[in-house]
This record gives structure tokens, C-alpha cells and sequence, in this order.
């Protein structure tokens, strides 16, 4: 069996048989590698707790006809603050679920990655707007999936300017001559704060001060876009406090 070395940040993790786990994980070089993890949840296993959801690890992996077999595990970043914070987690829950379902098997997407390591790194230092850190995060999940959404131009004729109305299915905002009747109404505040979550450095993002009102109503946006582009929501979303 071929080996190979790569880094990863674990997605998921499922139970197998009485001792055994098959771990999702997001890999720096091969996309998404589903592997199975023997013996790790035997008292005083090798991997420990090193194949946590969130975990970002070097590992070696033994090739396998469907799964390949984790052989070593050495934690980089265990993110366990992101584990042990109920709001850090939900959120951390929906980027890892986010990444699933963008992720492809043996498709390398260092984008995402370092996307995804972007967005536990900020989550990790426990901002003051968790939610705000996420938003941003799934707004340029949907953008590195190919949807990106224009908020300084119109969506439709590319007429620049700061543009009134909102439309998921066009991909953006709107000018007046391209809204059709009865388009959402993106107010200026909301717009400003996505244009934030697209661009703004992690750091900032955390502090953002805006009215809890934009906050959610940028919120839903996000995640209404992402529903409508990636096909179905994410369901720990529900879970993350706003
Ligand atoms: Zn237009």
C-alpha cells in the first residue's frame, strides 16, 4: 500500500464497528480524504485526542481501495477553544459543514483550506461577534465555489454604484433598471457589511460594530445565497446564536 504525508483540518468523524472511526478531512494537497482512523477510540489510542473535529494535523495515510487508513497524526493546531465554547463551536460546526459540502475528493483547493484555516484561527481568538466571523467565512465559501456575489456593481448590466436592491438568483445586487418587481431591498448599512464580510482583514471582522438588526438581516442574506447556489442549507446554522 502507498503512503503519503499531508496536512488536514478534520470536518467530521463517524463511529465504525466497536473501536474504529472514519474521519473527513480536509487536506492541504488531495481535497477531501475520507479515512479511517483503527482503534481510536481504544483507551490510550496512538491518535489520542488528535482526530477531533476542527483539529488541524500533519498526518500519514496508507493508501485503500475505498478508504485510505490513517497511520500517524500529529496535532498542528487542535483548535480545542473552538471545541469547548458553545457559540465558537456552532459556528466552527457550520464551516466544517460549509467545507464539506463545497470540498471535492482528490481536487486540491489550497484556497479552501486556508480558508477554512482562516476561519478557526479568528473563531480561536474568541471575537466578540462569533457570527460575524462565520458570515464572512460563508460568503467566500460560496464565492470560491464559483458564486460570487457583487455588491459595487450591478449583478446584471455591471452599471457600477451602490445599487438598492438585492436578488440571490442574479448573484448580487441590482440597479434600478435590472430590479424586477418586488426584489429585497438592500439598505445601505447591510451592504456596507457585506461588502466587509467579502473583503475586511479576519481581524477586524471579529469587532465589527453594527446594529444587531444589520447583523442578522446580513446573516440571512449569507445563508440564504448559500442555500440557493450550494442547494440546500447548512443545518448547524440554526444552531449558531445571533
Ligand atoms: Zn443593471
Amino acid at each position: 500500500m502507498a503512503l503519503y504525508r499531508d496536512q488536514g483540518i478534520v470536518l467530521r468523524t463517524y463511529k465504525l464497528g466497536e473501536t474504529d472511526r472514519i474521519v473527513h478531512l480536509l487536506t492541504q494537497g488531495r481535497g477531501k480524504v475520507r479515512a479511517v482512523a483503527k482503534g481510536v477510540r481504544r483507551p490510550g489510542s496512538r491518535f489520542g485526542g488528535r482526530l477531533e473535529p476542527f483539529s488541524h494535523v500533519d498526518l500519514q495515510f496508507y493508501e485503500g481501495r475505498n478508504l485510505d487508513i490513517v497511520n500517524q497524526a500529529e496535532l498542528i493546531t487542535p483548535f480545542a477553544t473552538v471545541r469547548s465554547d458553545w457559540a465558537l463551536s456552532a459556528c466552527g460546526s457550520t464551516m466544517v459543514e460549509g467545507a464539506d459540502r463545497v470540498a471535492q475528493e482528490d481536487e486540491r483547493s489550497n484556497r479552501l483550506f486556508l480558508l477554512l484555516l482562516d476561519g478557526l484561527r479568528t473563531l480561536a481568538a474568541a471575537p466578540q461577534f462569533p457570527a460575524v466571523v462565520l458570515d464572512a467565512y460563508l460568503l467566500r465559501l460560496v464565492s470560491l465555489a464559483g458564486y460570487h456575489p457583487y455588491f459595487d456593481a450591478c449583478s446584471s448590466c455591471g452599471a457600477p454604484g451602490a445599487h438598492g436592491v438585492f436578488s440571490i438568483a442574479a448573484g448580487g445586487a441590482l440597479c434600478r433598471r435590472c430590479a424586477p418587481p418586488g426584489a429585497s431591498v438592500l439598505d445601505p448599512a447591510s451592504r456596507a457589511l457585506l461588502m466587509a464580510l467579502l473583503g475586511a482583514d479576519w481581524a477586524v471582522l471579529g469587532a465589527t460594530a453594527v446594529e444587531p438588526r444589520t447583523r442578522r438581516a446580513a446573516g440571512a442574506l449569507v445563508h440564504s445565497f448559500l442555500t440557493y447556489h450550494l442547494g440546500k442549507p447548512l443545518r448547524a446554522w440554526d444552531l449558531v446564536p445571533r
